[in-house]
């Protein structure tokens, strides 16, 4: 009996493991998925592209690199339409500090103060990378469009999640079950878009 192939996933955050796991059961690949914490040795790696795009690919690279296996990587963030597609890939750190997703969220509200309900459109962007240490590279994007509350609403989720309410929802992100949430997000489009083209190129 031989042993599934091993994918590594570019991150330390196990629902984005399992998240990307039961997408890639889906197209029938036998593939032992794992987040870079099964290798704690290799360091993060530092996120100098300009586009959501190039960040997954560097990561996807350097994980294919520093590991010798296929990679696969996201990127992510919320761009108002407002700001000119802001806080985009500085997402996690519009307010300063990485990952403080309180004070980003309180910022980005002051900042849309006097923005009105009909301009107040934004949306969720995510590319998924896929890498072979050999240099084979592919990416994909996916994309939730909505449009930004006044006021957080929902304790579900993270980051940006109480304030954009999907088009067609009358809830906010935070306010949706994981599974309702992963159904159509920015996220689950770019993975279910990514897994046949993983598929193909590991097949
Ligand atoms: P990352 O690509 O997972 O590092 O996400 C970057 C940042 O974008 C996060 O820190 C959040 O601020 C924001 N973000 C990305 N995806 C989501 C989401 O699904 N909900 C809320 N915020 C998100």
């Amino acid at each position: 009996m031989t042993s599934p192939r091993r994918l590594v996933l570019a991150t330390r955050n196990q629902h984005k493991v399992a998240e990307l796991r039961a997408i890639l059961a889906t197209v029938g690949l036998d593939v032992e998925l794992v987040g870079a914490d099964a290798y704690p040795e290799i360091p993060d790696v530092a996120e100098t592209g300009v586009t959501f795009a190039e960040n997954a690919l560097l990561k996807a690279h350097a994980l294919a690199q520093a590991t010798g296996l296929p990679a696969v990587a996201d990127d992510s963030g919320l761009c108002v339409d407002v700001l000119g597609g802001a806080p985009g890939i500085f997402s996690a750190r519009w307010a300063g500090k990485h990952g403080d997703d309180q004070a980003n969220l309180d910022l980005l509200l002051a900042q849309l103060s006097d923005i009105a309900p009909p301009h107040r459109a934004a949306h969720f962007a995510c590319a998924a990378a896929f890498a072979l240490p050999d240099g084979t590279e592919r990416v994909v994007e996916g994309r939730l469009s909505g449009d930004l509350r006044t006021a957080p609403a929902g304790a579900g989720g993270f980051g940006y999640d109480p304030i954009l309410q999907p088009q067609g929802e009358s809830r906010t992100c935070a306010e949706l079950t994981a599974d309702e949430k992963n159904a159509i997000s920015h996220r689950g489009q770019a993975f279910r878009a990514l897994a046949p083209v993983v598929r193909e190129l590991l097949g």
